[in-house]
């Protein structure tokens, strides 16, 4: 459990401030504040609805009773380890919602002006890409893990079978280091190309990914091709190949930090930070609106990035 108690002074200031307002009917706002990238509960941690604030409880749940109406939720400024998070709710009826937290952590500066800022470039969850207009949409928790299917008999069609093998290698080392670093069972190896998850193709042509939506924006099949260039031989750049095009797969943009795996070429193996937001996606609720997480220099982040461009 994480020592919160640092922030019980503050928190408690702000408790003297409540005032109860005698209404026919109060509704019930609750639930959990939770640590995105480590799943743990938060106990000890103040909430802040209105002008009210609580502390969650040992079990890390929070609970309000409120009239109806519009309120301001609210992760408060005095947390420095987290980023904020704000929310106006529409409370109707008793209302169950986590709050999940997004740790701050230490990044490359020259890139990124903070965790967040790389988090946001690297999912495009404000909607803008680089590479075109779309929003992103990550795979839902129900098809995890995401079946892979390596296309076997064509590798080993077009190349002989000591290259085909290392790339079955790579593969498999590139999928061991993401879910050894994410934490994550996000992949598993199938027998048979599958109707929704990810197809490896290998081809002498240049590397592409591709991928197709279902009407529910749920990613259906990536098409993988991986190409037969020289430096592909070296079982440790295909690994790192792999990683790279594994991490489109998952969602995740390039980034301009050489430290990252998805720095365009691929020269390192996944970094930290790009493991912990790939964590971060798949251990958020689906859709999560990363609008509401915020900070002051997330939101110079793009603009950053753009000078180095
Ligand atoms: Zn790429």
């Amino acid at each position: 459990m994480k020592d919160l108690t640092k922030y019980l002074t503050s928190a408690i200031a702000g408790i003297g401030l409540f005032v109860s307002v005698a209404t026919a009917k109060a509704e019930t706002l609750s639930g959990k504040v939770i640590d995105a990238l480590t799943s743990q509960i938060m106990n000890s941690f103040p909430v802040a609805l209105d002008r009210d604030t609580t502390l969650t409880d040992q079990n890390g749940n929070y609970n309000f009773d409120v009239p109806v109406g519009i309120h301001h939720l609210k992760i408060s400024d005095n947390i420095t380890d987290y980023f904020n998070y704000e929310e106006d709710i529409n409370l109707t009826t008793d209302t169950q919602k986590n709050i999940y937290m997004i740790p701050v952590k230490p990044v490359d500066t020259r890139f990124y002006s903070d965790f967040l800022g790389k988090f946001k470039y690297m999912t495009k969850t404000d909607g803008s890409s680089h590479s075109g207009n779309t929003k992103i949409y990550w795979w839902r928790d129900e098809f995890l893990p995401i079946p892979v299917w390596y296309n076997e008999d064509q590798a080993i069609q077009i190349h002989d079978q000591d290259i085909a093998q290392k790339y079955f290698d790579g593969n498999d080392s590139a999928i061991r280091e993401w879910e050894n670093k994410s934490g994550i069972d996000l992949f598993q190896k199938v027998d048979e190309n599958p109707t929704r998850g990810i197809k490896i193709d290998y081809s002498d042509s240049n590397s592409r990914v591709g991928m197709n939506f279902l009407e529910d924006k749920t990613p259906q099949n990536f098409i993988l091709y991986i190409s037969n260039t020289g430096y592909l031989y070296s079982l440790d750049k295909l690994r790192m190949v792999f990683e790279h095009e594994l991490g489109h797969c998952v969602k995740i943009e390039h980034s301009p930090d050489p430290n990252d795996n998805m720095h365009q070429p691929a020269l390192v193996d996944i970094s930290q930070n790009e493991a912990d937001i790939v964590r971060i996606i798949y251990t958020l609720p689906n859709f999560i609106d990363m609008s509401k997480y915020n900070s002051i220099k997330s939101r110079n982040a793009v603009k950053d990035w753009k000078k180095y461009e």
